[in-house]
């Protein structure tokens, strides 16, 4: 309205003045209208100027242009917000897919690959090129096809990665409107970890079921036999042993749960140790465990005292100091040494005793590994003994050198830093 007043006004007196100058009011008219299309064509022209930059020049003086150059600037800014919104949601959803640990990617509903994460790079194999490609060419394995093809209960499947087949991977499959998502994840561990814990499962039952079934062997003819007192005290004097080797089972698998349980031992429970007393006394307590006579030999620097947990480092002792009895022959000689070393105290033990082939040393430490199972449970082994030496070492920032030979001997190492200091690192 005011636009056209405007021009209305400026039509109005240019034909009034020139009609009154000239005395003619057709020559008036005429004036007037020019000067009102010379105002419309100066609108226009600054219309068009607008138009080239309408977001960031302003709208005003445009004349009866203004308001469509309004609603066009306003409906320019929705949809720029509205691309901004996009390009940080896509930014979000690109970061999402990028990071997350899990394979992603996206197949188009004729199953050829659209998209991929870099996890599914890494975890099948796939290049940005291979977009465009039939999934099943690529991911050959028969449970993708069944995955894939098969009946709708089945939205999980475990295979072996493409890449490397020790890898295996949980695949899932997500129906979404414009096609499919095959989500893989990597179980390797888990797995692994699953069938460790079912072999410790199996391992603990099997070792008690044996001191078990001898305990209740007797218990039964206890209770159901009619025998002389001397007999039930013979029997009850054979009852010790079982009942002993369940204790010592028990108590083997606390103390490695508890040294399991935190990598760290507490501040307040590191304590000054004197090595080579301790020593004295673990061969003093071991004593009573050998059935054979050995020569055992101690060369302790005195004084030598390291910062550690007492009771642990006293536990890998003493497990070390049992075996090289148990493994020893009558008359084998057992040396111990606890010295200087650059690095802190260093305590050997080496003996005469069956030693063992090489391909065992590596796995001496896993729990229940025993070379000669029946031969370590006949002289009350846990086979756990190794296992809780290699997590105190662990726990002390430090770790157990092993070397040995059949039919010569084998010795046992570790070095334990006067300090305890939590910043060095072991790569066991
Ligand atoms: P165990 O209770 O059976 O002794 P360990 O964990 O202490 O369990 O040791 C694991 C295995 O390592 C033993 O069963 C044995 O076969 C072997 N071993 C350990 N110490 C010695 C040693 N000093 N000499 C020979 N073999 C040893």
């Amino acid at each position: 309205m005011k636009n056209q007043l405007t021009y209305f006004a400026i039509f109005a007196i240019c034909s009034l003045v020139i009609g009154f100058v000239s005395s003619s009011i057709v020559v008036g008219v005429i004036a007037g209208g020019v000067a009102t299309f010379v105002l419309l064509g100066y609108h226009w022209w600054r219309f068009t100027k607008w138009s080239k930059r309408p977001l960031s020049s302003s709208s005003v003086a445009l004349g009866p242009f203004s308001s469509v150059a309004k609603r066009w600037s306003n409906s320019m800014w929705t949809s720029r917000e509205r691309t901004r919104t996009l390009l940080t949601l896509n930014r979000r959803y690109r970061s999402i897919t990028d990071h997350v640990p899990d394979a992603w990617v996206f197949l188009t509903t004729s199953l050829q690959i659209d998209t991929i994460n870099p996890a599914a790079e890494r975890l099948f194999g796939f290049t940005k090129d291979d977009s465009g490609k039939h999934f099943l060419e690529l991911a050959r394995h028969p449970s993708f096809s069944i995955l894939l093809e098969g009946s709708d209960e089945l939205d999980v499947v475990e295979v072996p990665s493409p890449v490397d087949e020790n890898i295996r991977l949980e695949v899932r499959l997500v129906d979404v409107n414009e096609g499919k998502i095959v989500i893989a994840r990597d179980v390797t561990d888990l797995n692994r970890f699953l069938s460790m814990r079912q072999d410790f499962i199996a391992n603990v039952s099997h070792e008690l079921r044996t001191p078990l079934t001898v305990l209740i062997g007797y218990i039964e003819s206890l209770l159901t036999e009619d025998m002389s007192l001397e007999t039930v005290k013979d029997i009850v004097a054979r009852l010790d042993t079982p009942a002993n080797r369940m204790k010592s089972l028990v108590d083997d698998l606390l103390t490695l749960t508890r040294l399991e349980s935190s990598p760290e031992p507490e501040a307040e429970s590191i304590l000054p140790v004197d090595g080579g007393a301790m020593l004295q006394a673990v061969v003093k307590e071991a004593a009573p465990l050998a059935t054979e006579k050995h020569e055992i030999v101690i060369e302790a620097e005195p004084e030598l005292i390291v910062s550690g947990v007492p009771n642990e480092i006293h536990s890998a002792f003493m497990n070390l100091v049992s075996n090289a009895i148990r493994y020893s022959p009558s008359g084998g000689r057992i040396r111990l040494s606890w010295q200087w070393h650059p690095h802190g105290a260093r305590f050997e033990i080496s003996d005469q005793g069956i030693g063992m082939a090489k391909e065992h040393i590596s796995r001496i430490t896993e729990r229940f590994y025993r070379i000669d199972l029946a031969g370590s449970r006949a002289k009350g082994g846990t086979g756990l003994g190794l296992a809780i030496v290699k997590h105190v070492l662990r726990r002390h920032r430090t770790r157990l050198e092993v070397d040995s030979e059949p039919g010569v001997g084998s010795s046992f190492a570790f070095t334990l830093p006067i300090q305890f200091d939590s910043e060095r690192n072991i790569d066991d």
